[in-house]
């Protein structure tokens, strides 16, 4: 044995096991340049490293290696629900009567009674007549405007939508129009060129992302009425915790009736496993299963993620207390934080983004942080615009006020030992 290993050593060969690097002319030229791109991004500053932690999403982490009893506030898990004993157990249950997973897409042999109930499940929660799985939201993005539009139709979108929006929107064949972040003078100016087109569609995140800012979305819907214009948000940010029932940014702002289709995440609030969703009209939701090619063309959602997600919104829909709960948490950190001295964007939103201009001092400030175990993430160019490097906190539903206050009090001795506060 260990004479077969030194020769092999001795010719270079890889042991069994070993990664095999592809040989030839072509292969080595990929291979430089990977790495000088690599090396780019290094150059940059802009490399993202991951973390890795070895216990249950929540609010209290162990990291690998150490770190135990972390302060996250840097997951999407705005209601807790990601390690929720009932979410886990319906998981467990879902896992052993229904399987592993399909081997299969859902036309073929992939629809389980369960994605069914899921499918009415959402539909009810969103009062939308109909709703089809995807098995991310980045796929709801991803196939819902090339299967609904046409090069006769235009779409109209934010400036700031999340990417998947803006690459869904890429591989369609509508007129493209762009308008300014949260701009109504400017949406108004784009609806009026587009009134040549059959059909518009404006296309909004309902809250984005980077700046816990919420789309103003009442002002939209009336546009949308003025230039015969139908309405999509995208709530991955929104579902399960805004408006009084958690229905998301359109029952926030009164404008269930006025929105036509809405696209989110079960990977965030709604027990974080993974997987999205349209919701809308029946024929819309009907044509998807036709002709959008995310859903026709990948795998079933797994059942245990069909079981998280049908737990998380009978939690929801049973009471409203969960999603009221967020509220108070997130005014807490705000105005703590506001009084300290910091800058936070965006309002009323549990994405709360510590404004710090500087790229250096936001990932300086966020290592600090994580060196008195609160875990936070810095952002810069080009993430966020130049100039408007961050910190984003992220309010849980779980977060005790004890965690909140410890998270204010460390970026108050940080930021007055880099310079952010005075
Ligand atoms: N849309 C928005 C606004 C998001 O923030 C995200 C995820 O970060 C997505 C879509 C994609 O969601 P998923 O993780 O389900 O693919």
């Amino acid at each position: 044995m260990w004479r077969a290993a030194a020769v092999r050593a001795l010719r270079g060969a890889p042991g069994a096991g070993a990664p095999r690097a592809a040989s030839g002319a072509a292969a080595a030229q990929l291979r430089r340049r990977l790495e000088s791109e690599l090396e780019e991004i290094r150059g940059a500053g802009t490399w993202k490293s991951e973390r890795v932690i070895s216990s249950r999403q929540g609010p209290h982490l162990q990291l690998a290696g150490g770190g135990a009893g972390i302060i996250n506030f840097c997951a999407n898990n705005y209601l807790g629900l990601s390690s929720h004993p009932e979410v886990i157990r319906a998981a467990v249950e879902a896992l052993e009567k229904f399987g592993a997973g399909l081997s299969s897409v859902r036309f073929i042999c992939g629809t389980q009674s369960i994605h069914k109930d899921l499918e009415e499940k959402i539909a009810r929660f969103h009062q939308r007549e109909d709703a089809i799985l995807y098995a991310s939201c980045f796929d709801a993005n991803a196939g819902i405007f090339e299967a609904l539009l046409t090069p006769e139709d235009a779409v109209l979108s934010d400036e700031l939508n999340h990417a998947s929006i803006i690459d869904g929107i890429r591989l369609c064949k509508a007129n493209k129009y762009r308008y300014k972040h949260m701009d109504m003078q400017d949406l108004e100016a784009k609806l009026k060129e587009a009134q040549k087109h059959r059909l518009r569609l404006v296309a909004t995140d309902g809250a984005f992302s980077m700046d816990g800012d919420i789309a103003p979305l009442r002002e939209i819907c009336q546009l949308a009425h003025k230039y015969d214009a139908l309405v999509f948000i995208d709530e991955c940010h929104a579902t399960g915790f805004l408006g009084p029932n958690g229905r998301g940014t359109d029952e926030l702002l009164g404008v269930m009736d006025k929105v036509t289709i809405i696209n989110s995440t079960l990977g965030k609030a709604l027990g974080g496993a993974a997987g999205g969703y349209t919701t809308g009209p029946k024929p819309l939701i009907d044509l998807l299963r036709q002709r959008s090619r995310p859903y026709l063309f990948s795998n079933s959602l797994p059942p245990a993620v069909v079981g998280c997600a049908s737990k998380a919104l009978d939690l929801l829909m049973e009471s409203n207390a969960i999603a009221q709960s967020m509220a108070a948490k997130t005014q807490r950190f705000r105005s703590k934080m506001t009084a300290a001295g910091f800058t936070i964007s965006g309002k009323d939103h549990p994405i709360c983004p510590v404004m710090l201009g500087d790229a250096r001092l936001a990932s300086v400030m966020a290592e600090d942080m994580l060196n008195r175990g609160i875990y936070v993430i810095g952002f810069s160019y080009p993430v966020v615009p130049k100039g408007k490097a961050r910190i984003r906190v992220q309010i849980s539903a779980v977060h005790s006020d004890e965690d909140i206050d410890r998270c204010v009090e460390a970026f108050t001795q940080v930021g007055r030992k880099h310079g952010a506060l005075p």
